[in-house]
């Protein structure tokens, strides 16, 4: 069996393993992922070269630590972060069952499979691989194997850092989030947008629906800030990440330079096709309301309203600048509607001018020819941990040419998630150049 075979064998039992999050505690399941990992590591586990750690955060939420000790305490320690869990699946508008692993066509149909459960596969293969070598690595190398990714983490790695917080010695990391063809170069997520959540809570004055004169209805009143929060524009703010991202992508010279100029860059948009929406998200903040709650009953004027915001940040966005921006939308109104802070975490980015950073462009380049562009994600992932204790991290990952930017956002959570073998031995080939590079 090539390694090739072997990740894609234990891609498709992970995704066999169904750890369907939903964001309920009770939900996922990573156990069973974990007894799939604890299977394929089983011969370096009983060789003593990896030490397998399971962490429990909740019944069923397990995480699983392995670990390669280097011979050299000087030497990096390369984490490899990869969750476990998935976004649930609707069963009736998928062509194939999105927990069977179909292997069809030189593709591995099923739900995670991109998110992340083919890298978090090419995670372990890589750590095998150095536990079953001959002589033992000079630096180290951690796979964390985490539950909870898709619903924030408290029942993953949060839990697990709290634990440890020295996070098994790790100095670097990679993680989900990078591959994807932006022109010729492979993007790489170096930086995440953050999430300032944001609650509008408006109060009315009630009153029976059949007698509506002097009453001051909640409803009516959301309905004005959310009209007012259609206008609203935050400022654009072209960021270190923007012109490589300009000029990776775009090969139009005169839209290059609009692309270049915050004035006009709003006008260029339309002309981006599928990369538009990223290109907005990635030059401002933006706001955009979820979820609208009113009223009891049919028949009773509603007293209180509220409007909740998923608000996503840049790096060096406060959550002052976020409350002053709705607090001046809602001029006028501040009496009858209040800013309440739902939930949220800082924008993070890791230096480019790592050794670590240096050497994922050349494990690329050595995969495949392709230079890579850095690139800031407009989502969020577990890297920023990682970040936030000052550990540099990065998606990692080398798809086929066939996977754009744009493709990779459209297949992930959506109906018939699915990966070409292909990409899955191009990033092994890539991820076993980094390993090598970093650690041996
Ligand atoms: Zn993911």
């Amino acid at each position: 069996m090539t390694a090739t075979s072997d990740t894609v064998e234990l891609l498709r039992e992970l995704v066999r393993a169904a750890c369907v999050n939903t964001g309920d505690p009770a939900s996922g399941g990573e156990i069973r992922a974990v007894r799939v990992l604890q299977r394929f590591l089983a011969e370096a586990i009983a060789r003593g070269t990896v030490e397998t750690q399971v962490f429990e955060a909740a019944p069923g939420r397990s995480s699983l630590v392995a670990r390669v000790r280097g011979t050299d305490p000087e030497a990096p320690v390369l984490g490899l972060l990869g969750h476990l869990d998935v976004v649930p699946a609707d069963t009736e508008r998928w062509t194939r069952d999105p927990f069977g692993g179909d292997l069809v066509d030189g593709e591995v149909w099923g739900r995670g499979t991109v998110d992340m459960l083919y890298l978090t596969a090419a995670f372990a293969c890589a750590l095998r691989d150095v536990a079953l070598a001959p002589t033992p690595p000079r630096g180290g190398l951690v796979l964390l194997a985490v539950a909870d990714e898709e619903a924030g983490g408290d029942y993953g790695l949060r839990r697990l850092l709290q634990e440890h917080p020295d996070i098994f010695g790790i100095t670097e990391a990679v993680s989900e989030s990078g591959g994807m063809r932006m022109g010729a170069y492979v993007a790489i997520d170096v930086a995440e947008k953050g999430s300032a959540g944001r609650r509008l809570v408006v109060r009315g004055t009630p009153g029976h629906a059949s007698i509506p004169y002097g009453a001051h209805s909640a409803a009516v009143v959301a309905g004005e800030v959310l009209q007012r929060l259609a206008t609203v524009a935050p400022a654009i703010e072209l960021g270190p990440l923007w012109r490589p991202f300009v000029e990776a992508r775009v090969d139009d010279p005169a839209l290059k330079e609009r692309m270049l100029d915050p004035v006009r860059l709003d006008a260029a948009l339309p002309e981006l096709g599928g990369i538009a929406g990223y290109a907005h998200a990635a030059s401002r903040v933006t706001i955009s309301p979820t979820v609208l709650r009113s009223g009891q009953a049919h028949n009773v004027i509603p007293d209180e309203a509220y409007i909740d915001l998923d608000i996503r940040t840049l790096p060096g966005t406060t959550d002052k600048e976020i409350d002053l921006l709705l607090a001046g939308m809602l001029h006028g109104l501040s009496a009858e509607v209040e800013i309440r802070y739902l939930r949220g975490w800082p924008a993070t980015a890791s230096s480019v001018d790592t050794p670590l950073f240096a050497a994922i462009r050349r494990a690329i380049a050595g995969a495949d020819g392709s230079s890579v562009v850095p690139i800031m994600a407009a989502g969020g992932s577990d890297a920023r941990e990682l970040r936030g204790l000052g550990i540099p991290s990065y998606g990692f990952g080398l798809l086929s040419t066939e996977w754009s930017y744009e493709r990779y956002r459209e297949r992930i959570h959506a109906h018939d998630e699915r990966i070409d073998v292909a990409s899955v031995g191009l990033t092994l080939e890539a991820l076993r150049r980094l390993v090598s590079e970093r650690i041996s």
